[in-house]
């Protein structure tokens, strides 16, 4: 199939060809056409599947066929949990609507306002946003909701987990009722269903990848180490395997911090990008790893997701994430747009249990090795700190209707989880999102 049959115009066939894509991707050859006819779309779909295309080539379209107002009210509204994935938003619609009359601008927290406030009052079409600088800065009157014709929310699983449902039922509720509806998730949690039976009229479910499926084409690996000897082997394999442009996850910023410090003193170049960092620094570390200045990117996850690296080769599990479908967001950041890649994971003792959940999701074993030197320490304890442990329960509670593949996997390990009521279960969520929202990279 080719982008001519798609239904989208010559002005955006040509900015397609200059980013030097020639066929649609699985989500784009299902999504376009349906948003194109001014369906609500429900969209299964990971990072690196080509999915702001998908969304973002109809909308334009739609956009510009309709009625041009002489002050451009905002007409298209993108919703992004992240700073980061905003601005790569705006660089795709930017580049998709070079040779269409369309203006688009992008708004996040931890930068001056004024800026952002200067280039809407001036009018644009898109705005591609963080709820937490758009409800500020509508609160202040400074922009109005009011045009809406096409609502995205990008990444929607990663905004509910980032506590940003009541900013999300607060921002609908300042559009009008008539517009058209898109929600893309990677993972589809109870709480996702829910909100797109909420907001979205009659969608259509697009998928394009199976539920929690992680990527082919990437080949996944697991050393197990002690814990003590992690830094020691993830420094081995960056430097004997001459591994260039590597995307390193750790579970604390504290922890990225930490390791980033080790790596440049065994001579390799890192940065760290987490929710502590300023915006500025955030993106100076992701501008020299992209031109690969910097070869090992440490991220907490919040910080990472939605990151477009293109042609990622490795990805490192510095720490097993305790949240299993955190693999699959991680992971997803090789083999992108069906480009190879290698996730590697180093697990100690108390990581296991992790392990196992992480592979009943993703429905297979991932094969294990052990380099000479680096061995696992046999004492180590086998479940994870107390902690840790509750985080992990109330989590799964939270997203215990993404569906796993395999046929054991709705049972949890844990005799505790389903021991404690409802109600901690919540509580201990809200306080987890409200840390999330306090400690990383709101809006
Ligand atoms: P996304 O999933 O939207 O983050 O896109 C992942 C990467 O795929 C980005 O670098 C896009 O530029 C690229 N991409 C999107 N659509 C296509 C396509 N049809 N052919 C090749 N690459 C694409």
């Amino acid at each position: 199939m080719s982008f001519n049959s798609l239904g989208l115009s010559e002005a955006l066939l040509k900015a397609v060809s200059k980013q030097g894509y020639t066929t649609p991707s699985p989500i784009q050859q299902k999504a376009i056409p349906l948003i194109l006819e001014g369906k609500d779309v429900l969209a299964s779909a990971q990072t690196g599947t080509g999915k702001t295309a998908g969304f973002t080539l109809p909308m334009l379209q739609k956009l510009s066929q309709g009625q041009q107002m002489r002050k451009r009210p905002i007409r298209a509204l993108v919703l992004t949990p992240t700073r980061e994935l905003a601005a790569q938003v705006h660089n795709n619609v930017k580049a998709y609507s070079e040779f269409l009359d369309i203006r688009s601008a992008v708004i996040f927290g931890g930068v001056n306002q004024r800026p952002q406030v200067a280039t809407i009052r001036n009018g644009v079409d898109i705005l591609i946003a963080t709820p937490g600088r758009l409800i500020d800065l509508q609160s202040q009157g400074l922009l109005s909701l009011a045009k809406i014709e096409i609502l995205v929310l990008d990444e929607a699983d990663r905004m509910l987990d980032m506590g940003f449902l009541r900013d999300i039922k607060k921002i609908i509720g300042l559009m009008p009722t008539r517009r058209q509806n898109l929600l893309f998730s990677a993972t589809f949690s109870k709480e996702i269903k829910k909100l797109a039976g909420e907001f979205l009229h009659h969608p259509v479910l697009v998928e394009a990848t199976p539920e929690n499926s992680t990527v082919d084409a990437i080949e996944q690996k697991v050393y197990r180490v002690a814990k003590a000897l992690k830094t020691g082997l993830i420094i081995k394999l960056i430097s004997e395997g001459n591994w260039q442009q590597v995307l390193v996850f750790t579970r604390t910023k504290h922890g990225a911090n930490k390791l980033c410090k080790k790596m440049i003193a065994a001579g390799i170049s890192a940065a760290a990008i987490h929710g502590n960092k300023s915006q500025g620094a955030r993106t100076k570390a992701l501008a020299g790893f992209k031109s690969n200045k910097v070869r090992v990117l440490v991220a907490t996850d919040i910080a990472a997701r939605g990151l477009d690296i293109p042609l990622l080769p490795h990805v490192v599990n510095f720490e097993l994430p305790n949240i299993s479908e955190d693999y699959v967001h991680r992971i997803g950041r090789t083999g992108r747009a069906g480009a190879s890649g290698e996730a590697v994971s180093l697990v100690c003792g108390e990581e296991r249990g992790y392990l196992r959940d992480i592979e009943k999701l993703i429905g297979f074993k991932i094969p294990i090795e052990i380099v000479e030197g680096f061995e696992p320490d046999p004492n180590a304890p086998s479940t994870p700190p107390k902690k840790k442990q509750n985080q992990r329960n109330s989590r799964r509670s939270n997203s215990k209707n993404t569906k796993p593949k395999s046929k054991n996997s709705g049972k949890s390990n844990d005799n505790n989880s389903s021991g404690s009521s409802k109600r901690s279960g919540r509580n201990r969520n809200r306080n987890r999102n409200r840390n999330r929202r306090n400690n990383d990279n709101r809006g």
